[in-house]
């Protein structure tokens, strides 16, 4: 049996520099991880994705040069194996940084292996059971693999993890799932140079945003070849002498497409089978998410739960503020409170979908009044100069409070020009104060007044 002051599970967002800041205020840590250091983002998601996005946008850009007065030297040919190198080295520098970091920390014990509960206080880890008073677990998500998807067991099929080591180009890849990380590898994809079919069960694309948003991201990935089925209420797969075929409904009749390769991005699930939980008496929900209040703390006094598998946010900037706040209220004095973050994000197809704050139907939803202003990108200097115009700014208001409710920009540098409205949101400004502000010009930004200035109650 090993004492520690805290026992961290998960080496992904949340954990490690939670881990760093008790060493830092004398505390003995203990933090298991059972496969890479830094998780999902490092290693399976935002790092390596984004790294195969610029790729993705660069073989676009010089197929499309002629367009900016260019003219290339042949066509573009995707080194796949070189691709793949670069987004593996971005992951792999981040990862080797944060070894070295963490591997240099006196008072912090790195165990390597699966971590579960045995009860409230303790911690198995292979033959060895550590102890402490404090329990963290940031123990992450991975893909959903449809359990009842008819034929998904007769076929081969990447998940967002697996794509991520293909060395060549599909010649036809069929995506299950029209929400983010399918968006992202569908666009990826098919400027890579592959045939791509998106099929999503719901009416339309992205089916938590605004329907204009998912009509205008629709728009944008048809308008480069990219094949999408809404709607699809029985998908089903079989084998096919070809390759696989997708069915919308079930695995009868004639296939809606035949791809050589599948991507299964319906979704995620948190990691807390096999963690124990149980044992500890720790509270999920129905889908297996810890149930965590306001503050982070589950329902077993002396264990928190942080990032992907609480269920309260399912990005690298909610698990890092997860650790912000809890840190805040334990090592700090502090009072944070998770409900005081605004939720934000971003999609990163191209151009990107930066978001902030509800949707306009969570708004009505919510009962406000409200004002509404938008803009296309054909009317922003900066996009007309780059010449890249497609998608719209949208903002949202309260009527009688004035404050900013949400936000969406879809078009280039949409990523970076939300946090102009995200600041003034979690400044808590009412939008006039924004009417006054100077911004830089060119830029995307210097159309938020503007925008703000547009606010009319809605038709
Ligand atoms: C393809 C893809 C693209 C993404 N792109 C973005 C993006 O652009 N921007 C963004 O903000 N987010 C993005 N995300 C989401 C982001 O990666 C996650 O939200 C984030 O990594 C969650 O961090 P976490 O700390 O909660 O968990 P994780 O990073 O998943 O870390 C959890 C860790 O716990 C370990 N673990 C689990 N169980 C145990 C156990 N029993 N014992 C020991 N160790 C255990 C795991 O091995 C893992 O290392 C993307 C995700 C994917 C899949």
């Amino acid at each position: 049996m090993k004492n520690f002051d805290a026992i961290v599970i998960g080496a992904g967002q949340a954990g490690p520099p939670l881990a760093a800041r008790m060493v830092e205020a004398g505390m003995q840590v203990a933090l298991v991880e059972r496969d890479l250091l830094g998780g999902t983002c490092v290693n399976y998601g935002c790092m390596p994705t984004k790294a195969l996005v610029a790729s993705a946008r660069t073989a676009h850009v010089v197929r499309q040069a002629a367009h900016w007065g260019m003219v290339p030297n042949g066509p573009v040919q995707v080194d796949m194996p070189a691709v793949k190198a670069r987004a593996s080295k971005v992951s792999k520098d981040a990862r080797d940084n944060l070894e070295r970091w963490l591997g240099g920390m006196e008072g912090l014990t790195l165990i390597r292996g699966h971590a579960r509960l045995e009860d409230a206080h303790t911690v198995r880890v292979g033959t060895e059971a550590l102890t402490a008073p404090r329990i963290i677990l940031n123990v992450g998500a991975r893909t959903l693999v449809p359990p009842t998807l008819p034929g998904l067991d007769r076929v081969q099929y990447l998940t967002s993890s697996s794509i991520l080591e293909l060395e060549e180009v599909p010649d036809h890849l069929l995506i299950i799932g029209g929400s983010y990380i399918g968006l992202e590898f569908a666009q990826m994809y098919r400027r890579f140079g592959a045939q791509v079919t998106i099929v999503e069960r719901s009416p339309r694309l992205l089916p938590r945003e605004d329907a204009d948003i998912s009509e205008a991201i629709q728009d944008i990935l048809e308008a480069e070849g990219i094949e999408i089925l809404t709607g699809a209420a029985c998908i089903g797969v079989a084998p096919h002498p070809e390759g696989i075929a997708l069915h919308l409904d079930g695995q009868t009749g004639e296939p809606a497409a035949i791809g050589s390769h599948l991507l299964v991005a319906a979704g995620r699930r948190p990691n807390t089978d096999g963690l124990g939980l149980d044992s500890a008496g720790v509270a999920t929900d129905s889908r297996g998410y810890i149930t965590v209040d306001d503050k982070l703390a589950t329902n077993v006094p002396g264990i928190w739960a942080l990032g992907d598998c609480n269920g309260r946010g399912a990005f690298t900037h909610t698990s890092y503020n997860d650790f912000e706040i809890l840190a805040a209220n334990l090592l700090d004095n502090e009072n944070r409170r998770l409900h005081q973050r605004i939720p934000a994000y971003a999609l990163y197809i191209d151009p990107p979908l930066g978001r902030a704050g509800m949707t306009e139907a969570q708004a009505h939803e919510a009962g406000h009044k409200l004002l509404v202003s938008k803009r296309p990108m054909s009317r922003v200097g900066r996009a007309i100069e780059k010449g890249e115009t497609q998608g719209f700014m949208k903002v949202i208001a309260d009527a009688e409070t004035q404050q900013i409710l949400g936000a969406a920009i879809l078009g280039v540098e949409g990523d970076e020009a939300i946090h102009g409205l995200l600041d003034a949101m979690s400044a808590g400004n009412p939008y006039p104060v924004l009417r006054w502000a100077v911004p830089v010009h060119p830029t995307v930004s210097e159309l938020i007044p503007t925008l703000l200035l547009g606010l009319k109650p809605e038709k």
